[in-house]
C-alpha cells in the first residue's frame, strides 16, 4: 500500500473560508502534522486522527516526519495556514522527498491542496488593494539573507509593484519592518494607503487603515499582513482601492465608460500600451474583426461591475470619481464632444486652430452626423483643456449615455423666437446622465428641415408655438418618426415639458433601455399615450425571370 501526503493550507483560518477538499482530505487522514496553533485552528474538523503538533521552527523534522509515515502507508495531512505553497509546507515536503531520491510514479502519493493565501484574505477585509501587478515579500531572514529581502523591496517599490509583506515583525524582529517603510518611501508618496490586517477571518481578527508615513504607529506582529498600495491606490469610505487602469480613460462626466470594446485597443486609446508599430494594434483589431474573430474580451470587469451595483441600488450615482487620491498625475484619454454652439453651427478659424492645437499629434478628431466632433486627447490636466476650447466659444459636452439637444440653424439664426428656448433646454439638460443616449431635435419653423422629429424627442416650433414628437426608432429597418402628441404648446410650457419627460425615463428606464422601447413598454409619458408607429415592411417576392 502507498502512503499518502496531503499538504493542505486551511485557508486564513474560518472553516467558511476553507475548501471542500481541505476538509475532506483532514478528513479522511490517519495523521495529521502541523504547527500547534494551525492543529488548534483546525481541531473542530478532527475525528480520530493522530495529531503531531511541533513547534514553530520545527518545520524540517514536521516534514521529514510526513515522509516516514507515508511511505509507511500512511495518509499524512501536512497543515499550512493560507496556502500550503505561500511561505508553507509544500515546498519542504518535497525537498525532503527529493533528499530520499523520490519519484512520482514510484514513491508515495502527493496531493497539494490550495488554500486561500494572505494575500487575497487580507486584500478581501481592506477593499480591493490587490487590483493590479502585486507581489508577495517575506521580511522573515531567518533562512533568507537581508540583503536579497532589501533588493526585493527595492525592486517592487520601483517597479510599482502593490507590495504585500508577511512575516512583518516578531519579538525579534522588529527593525525589518522598519527598513522596507524607509526603502518604499524612496518611491512612493507618505500618503500611499497601507492595509495592516491581523488575524484575518480569526477571532482576534484586527484591520488597521494608514498610510506609508503613518503605518509604524500601530501594531504589526508575527500574525498581521501589510499591504502596501501602488502609486495610484486611493482610499475610499476606509477601503483601499487600486484601480485596474479604468480611470486613465474617461468622459467628461467620468462614471462610465464610453470606448466600445475594439476601439479600446487602439494606440490612441491606449497611447501608454506597447504597440508594435504606431498603428499595429488597430489593423490587427480591425483584421480580426473582419474575419469574425473574437478580439480581447468583449466586456470589461468595470461593466460588469457598474451593472452589478446597478442591479444592487439602481439610484445611486458616484458623488465623484476617486482621482483625487491619485498621487502622480497620469496621463489620460480625454474624451468629450465640441461644438460651436446650439444654433450657431459656424466654426470660427481661431476655434479650429485652438482645436488643433489642443488636440495636437496624439489626439484625434471625429466628425460625428450629430454637428458635433468628437474628441480625443491625451493629457493629464482636462480642466486645461476644457479652459482653452471654452475661451474661443466652444460648448462642450460629455458623450455616451446622456441627454444631448440637436438644433437647427434657425435659418442663420433669422427664426430668432425659439432660440433662448433651446439654449435653455441646453442649459438645464445637456450631459445629464441617463439610461441610453437620448437626442432631442429642436427645429426653428414648421420645415422641420434639421429632422427633429426623427429623434428620440422632437420639438417643431410653428406659428410662435410647439409641437411635440416622442419616441422615434432613429435607426434599423423599422426606424419610424416620433408620434405627435401635442400641437401648439405655449412658450412657457415647453421647458418645464421637457425636462419632466426626460427626468421621468431617467428615473423609470431600465438600464440601456431606449427612450421609444421606454415610452412603448410604460405606454404613456406624462399623460400622452403610446400608439405603435411602426412601419408594416412588406417584401415584395424577387421576380422570377420569366
Ligand atoms: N502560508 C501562509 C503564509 C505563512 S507565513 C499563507 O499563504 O497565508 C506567515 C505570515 O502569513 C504571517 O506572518 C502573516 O503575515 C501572514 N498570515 C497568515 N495568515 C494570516 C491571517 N489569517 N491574517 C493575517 N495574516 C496572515
Amino acid at each position: 500500500m502507498r502512503g499518502k501526503l496531503l499538504v493542505i493550507g486551511f485557508g486564513p483560518g474560518s472553516f467558511e473560508h476553507m475548501t471542500n477538499r481541505a476538509m475532506d482530505a483532514i478528513k479522511e487522514s490517519d495523521y495529521i502534522i502541523g504547527y500547534k496553533t494551525y492543529v488548534d485552528l483546525i481541531k473542530d474538523l478532527l475525528t480520530n486522527q493522530e495529531i503531531i503538533s511541533t513547534g514553530m521552527s520545527e518545520e524540517v523534522s514536521r516534514a521529514q516526519a510526513a515522509v516516514r509515515y507515508a511511505e509507511e502507508g500512511k495518509t499524512v495531512a501536512v497543515i499550512s495556514s493560507g496556502d500550503a505553497g505561500v511561505y508553507g509546507m509544500a515546498g519542504l515536503v518535497y525537498e525532503v522527498l527529493i533528499e530520499k531520491g523520490w519519484k512520482e510514479a514510484t514513491g508515495v502519493s502527493v496531493e497539494v491542496i490550495p488554500g486561500i493565501s494572505a494575500i487575497n484574505s487580507c486584500a478581501s477585509l481592506l477593499g480591493a488593494p490587490v487590483m493590479h501587478d502585486a507581489c508577495t515579500i517575506s521580511l522573515s531572514d531567518h533562512l533568507t539573507p537581508w540583503d536579497l529581502i532589501e533588493k526585493r523591496l527595492e525592486a517592487a517599490a520601483l517597479a510599482d509593484f502593490v507590495v504585500t509583506l508577511y512575516n512583518p515583525k516578531s519579538g525579534r524582529r522588529t527593525r525589518q519592518i522598519q527598513e522596507a517603510q524607509r526603502i518604499l518611501l524612496k518611491y512612493r508618496s507618505p500618503r500611499t494607503p497601507v492595509g495592516l490586517v491581523k488575524s484575518a477571518y480569526r477571532d482576534r481578527q484586527h484591520i488597521e487603515i494608514t498610510d506609508l508615513e503613518h503605518m509604524l504607529d500601530f501594531d504589526i506582529g508575527m500574525l498581521t499582513t501589510v499591504v502596501i498600495g501602488n502609486s495610484s491606490t486611493f482610499l475610499y469610505d476606509n477601503k483601499i482601492i487600486t484601480p485596474r487602469g479604468y480611470q486613465r480613460k474617461y468622459t467628461l462626466n467620468t462614471t462610465e465608460q464610453r470606448l466600445r470594446p475594439h476601439e479600446r485597443l487602439r494606440h490612441e486609446n491606449e497611447p501608454w500600451a506597447l504597440h508594435q508599430g504606431k498603428n499595429d494594434s488597430v489593423t490587427n483589431v480591425a483584421v480580426k474583426e473582419k474575419k469574425g474573430l473574437a478580439t480581447e474580451s468583449t466586456i470589461s470587469s468595470l461593466e460588469l461591475a457598474i451593472e452589478a451595483l446597478s442591479k444592487v441600488e439602481r439610484n445611486q450615482t458616484f458623488e465623484s470619481t476617486p482621482p483625487a487620491a491619485v498621487h502622480h498625475p497620469v496621463e489620460s484619454i480625454f474624451e468629450f464632444a465640441v461644438s460651436p454652439g446650439i444654433a450657431n453651427k459656424k466654426f470660427t478659424p481661431s476655434q479650429l486652430i485652438t482645436l488643433a492645437e489642443v488636440v495636437g499629434e496624439e489626439g484625434s478628431m471625429e466628425y460625428t452626423p450629430h454637428h458635433q466632433i468628437y474628441v480625443k486627447v491625451p493629457t493629464a490636466d482636462p480642466e486645461r483643456v476644457t479652459q482653452k476650447l471654452e475661451d474661443v466659444g466652444f460648448i462642450l459636452e460629455p458623450i455616451g449615455d446622456v441627454f444631448q439637444i440637436k438644433a437647427c440653424d434657425f435659418c442663420e439664426g433669422e427664426k430668432k423666437d425659439s432660440i433662448p428656448h433651446a439654449e435653455e433646454i441646453h442649459q438645464r439638460l445637456s450631459g445629464l446622465d441617463l439610461p441610453k443616449e437620448l437626442k432631442l431635435g429642436f427645429n426653428g419653423c414648421g420645415m422641420a428641415c434639421f429632422g427633429a422629429v426623427n429623434e428620440d424627442i422632437g420639438i417643431v416650433f410653428r406659428k410662435g408655438k410647439f409641437d411635440l414628437f416622442l419616441g422615434a426608432k432613429t435607426v434599423g429597418r423599422t426606424a419610424h418618426a416620433g408620434q405627435p402628441v401635442a400641437e401648439g404648446i405655449e412658450p412657457g410650457e415647453i421647458v418645464g415639458l421637457i425636462e419632466k419627460i426626460v427626468l421621468e425615463y431617467k428615473e423609470k428606464g431600465h438600464p440601456n433601455e431606449r427612450f421609444f422601447k421606454y415610452f412603448k413598454r410604460v405606454g404613456k409619458i406624462q399623460h400622452y399615450q403610446y400608439k405603435d408607429m411602426t412601419p408594416k415592411i412588406e417584401i415584395e417576392p424577387a421576380p422570377c425571370g420569366d
